[in-house]
């Protein structure tokens, strides 16, 4: 029984999130980097010059990074990767940062893991 609290507690609680709808392309959003994989669009609010929020297109348990599994390690990686290759498109190889906010004190606000690229300006730390 104790198992099976633990399994409850860490399931995708599969709720539909708005980035279902950008990934099914039943909202508009401005794409700029796709693969099989990956999905990476302009943040509707931008917090910078260039703001990008990068994502898995299969969120597979993955509603934030808290949850990663052994199994979620590739795709990890891929979503990395995808910040890099789109650094490089949007001009900012030089200065840029990733950020993943984790949970409510971390100040997720959508519960599909996603990486936030930004760039373009003089970044300040620590962040907020
Ligand atoms: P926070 O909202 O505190 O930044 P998250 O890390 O969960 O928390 O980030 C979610 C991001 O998704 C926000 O930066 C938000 O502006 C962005 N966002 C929400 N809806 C859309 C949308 N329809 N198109 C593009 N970006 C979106």
């Amino acid at each position: 029984e104790a198992a099976a609290k633990v399994a409850a507690a860490n399931a995708d609680s599969g709720a539909p999130t708005i980035f279902d709808k950008i990934i099914a392309k039943e909202i508009p959003s401005t794409i700029v980097y796709e693969d099989d994989k990956v999905l990476a669009f302009r943040d509707i609010n931008p917090q910078a010059p260039v703001h990008v929020v990068i994502i898995p297109k299969n969120r597979d348990g993955l509603t934030e990074l808290g949850k990663a599994e052994s199994r979620h390690v590739e795709i990890l990686g891929q979503l990395l990767y995808a910040a890099k290759k789109v650094a490089e498109k949007e001009g900012i190889l030089h200065g840029f940062r990733v950020v993943i906010n984790n949970g409510p004190e971390g100040c997720q606000s959508v519960y599909h893991l996603h990486l936030h690229l930004l760039g373009g300006r003089q970044m300040k730390w620590p962040p907020g």
